[in-house]
């Protein structure tokens, strides 16, 4: 599949779509995950045009690694987390639904189950409060 320029995240980083940002450096952007598994779910993406793992150049990798380090430190100290979990899907059949390439950052607690992937839209004001919550986290670094 060629690259789609006008999927859901291409406009977001064209400022075409609004986002809970959070977090943005010269190659990636981070924002909330409108349908959280967990409270605090982050998405970080490459500004580079990405699919997936696959075409995306190694130093926008370097990138996105390193904003994700950034971020779910933040993350795990705003909701307290037990344990960050990292996913990152590659093709519809690995449950990939949107089509830039990104690294999901998840709060874990031992006595909270995940919500479904992509299921349940969070209410916008809970998400402006978490996203609130890790631009916080954030400048507290
Ligand atoms: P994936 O299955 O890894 O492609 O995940 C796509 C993720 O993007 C899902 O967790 C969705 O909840 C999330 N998502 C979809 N649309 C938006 C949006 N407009 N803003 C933020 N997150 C989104």
């Amino acid at each position: 599949m060629a690259y789609d320029p006008n999927n859901i995240f291409a406009r977001i980083l064209k400022g075409e779509i609004p986002a809970y940002r959070v977090y943005e450096d010269e190659h990636t952007l981070a924002f909330m995950d409108v349908m959280p598994q967990a409270d605090g779910h982050t998405l970080v993406v490459p500004k580079a045009p990405a699919e997936n793992l696959f075409d995306l150049d190694p130093a926008m990798a370097a990138a996105v690694m390193r904003s994700t380090q950034i971020v779910a430190a933040a993350v795990r100290q705003a909701f307290a987390a037990e344990g960050i979990m990292l996913m990152q899907f590659n093709g519809p059949v690995a449950g990939q639904t949107v089509f830039h390439f990104h690294l999901h950052i998840v709060p874990r607690y031992a006595d909270r189950p995940l919500r479904q992937h992509g299921r349940e839209m969070a209410p916008a004001a809970v998400l402006e409060e978490n996203a609130r919550r890790v631009r916080e986290a954030l400048q507290r670094r």
